[in-house]
């Protein structure tokens, strides 16, 4: 990393204290996870053995493991947790849907405005709450969904950060990091994509992480001892792309598109999986994948989430030819006709429109995009089957 990816990354090259990357890593996760109890333990945040949450995003954030496979994996235990763990992954299928269809639009389309945020806040790390979710942030680069939704409401409704700059913090260093559900959750915690922003204060961190407060030194003079004032909600103008009918290039294709014979299988960050359908189908050719340096440069992204990546690739390299470019992916991959897995993200498409692919493989939809509303979870859930 230092010596081929320098310049890529803000922080010393070290990967997550808790997560490595790799097919193997990702099934052993998912074959050690029992949905049992999950309903009423998702939310528990400390200590970590009380955790009922599966830690199974960033395998399926990078497609190591699809949510049609993890779905089923839940098929035996008790009716309540099954349902309640489904319903996460719809969430995720239901960010996935709305990034697909508004793309970067996600950053303006939203239902509620904040008002103007306060300068660049940053958490108050004296109080052990607060620190222990950072510093987990920082070196794990996972966070329980509950922890997600401390740090992001005490920085936009308690300190009147901008969720957009929050947001930013979050994917620097979340090894799950999409700019579909990170975005999709602080929209949703602050108010600024739901008709409500969540409050955090000492109640829930009582309930949540019982004993903590008795090992801060700010729990004499807790500063989030109330409430915090409810964020001052102005409606916009909803974008109008949130309830239109499907444009086929949200979903890509239903079945395999084969044009030539393609010379490389060319991967991407949303799906490293070694079952990643373009993969599968070429099994003689190398697998090409290209880190993205004016993306990468610009993103400045914590050294863990690449050290993810190539965990991931070097594993992959035991079994196949792999060969990494650090470049403009348009322009590497204009010397080949590659086999690809379609990915529902903007760029994937502003990539691969300039390219002659040999074969375009299906996205591995848990529901696949058939048009109607993304406006809210409820509205989009009446346009699926699931
Ligand atoms: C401010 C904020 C930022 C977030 N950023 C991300 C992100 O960048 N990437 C990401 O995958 N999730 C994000 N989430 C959603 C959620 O917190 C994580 O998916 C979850 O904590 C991952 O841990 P887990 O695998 O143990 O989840 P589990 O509780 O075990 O759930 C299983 C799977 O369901 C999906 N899931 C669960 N909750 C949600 C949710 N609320 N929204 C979407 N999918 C969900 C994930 O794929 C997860 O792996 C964010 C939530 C908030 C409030």
């Amino acid at each position: 990393m230092a010596r081929h990816l320098g310049g890529l990354f803000s922080d010393e090259v070290k990967g997550s204290e808790a997560f490595s990357g790799g097919q193997g890593a990702a099934d052993a996760r998912l074959a050690g996870f029992n949905v049992g109890g999950y309903a009423s333990t998702r939310s528990e945040v400390w200590p970590a053995p009380r955790r009922g949450a599966s830690a199974l995003s960033p395998y399926i954030r990078h497609g190591l493991l699809t949510l049609p496979q993890v779905w089923s994996h839940v098929s035996e235990g008790p009716a309540q947790d099954i349902k309640r763990f489904r319903d996460e992954l719809a969430w995720q299928e239901f960010a996935r849907h709305w990034y697909a269809r508004l793309g970067i639009d996600t950053r303006t389309g939203v239902r509620h405005d904040l008002g103007p945020p306060a300068a660049q806040p940053a958490w108050d790390r004296t109080m052990a709450c607060l620190e222990m979710c950072a510093e987990e942030l920082e070196d794990d680069g996972w966070l329980v969904n509950q922890a997600r939704m401390w740090l992001a409401s005490h920085y936009a409704i308690r300190l009147g950060g901008h969720w957009r700059e929050g947001e930013d913090e979050f994917f620097r260093h979340l090894l799950d990091g999409s700019r579909a559900a990170n975005r999709l959750g602080w929209q949703w915690t602050t108010g600024a994509g739901s008709s409500k922003s969540y409050g955090f204060s000492r109640w829930q961190v009582e309930k949540r992480a019982p004993g903590l407060c008795g090992q801060c030194d700010r729990s004499g003079d807790c500063p989030i001892e109330e409430w915090p004032e409810e964020a001052d909600l102005v409606k916009v103008e909803p974008n109008s792309k949130l309830r239109r009918s499907i444009n086929p290039s949200e979903a890509g294709p239903a079945s395999a598109v084969k044009n030539n014979p393609p010379d490389v299988v060319w991967l991407t960050a949303e799906s490293l999986g070694a079952n990643d359908p373009a993969l599968v189908a070429n099994p003689g050719i190398p697998v090409l994948f290209v880190f993205d340096e004016p993306l990468l440069e610009r993103l400045q992204l914590s050294a863990k989430r690449l050290v993810f990546l190539v965990e991931t690739l070097a594993e992959l390299a035991e079994n196949r030819v792999v060969v990494l470019h650090r470049g403009r992916p348009a322009e590497v991959l204009a010397r080949h006709r590659p086999a690809v897995t379609f990915a529902p993200v903007p760029g994937f498409s502003r990539i691969s429109s300039s390219l002659e692919l040999g074969e375009l493989h299906p996205y591995p939809w848990l529901a696949r995009p058939r048009g109607g509303s993304v406006s809210s979870f409820s509205a989009w859930r009446k346009t699926v089957d699931l």
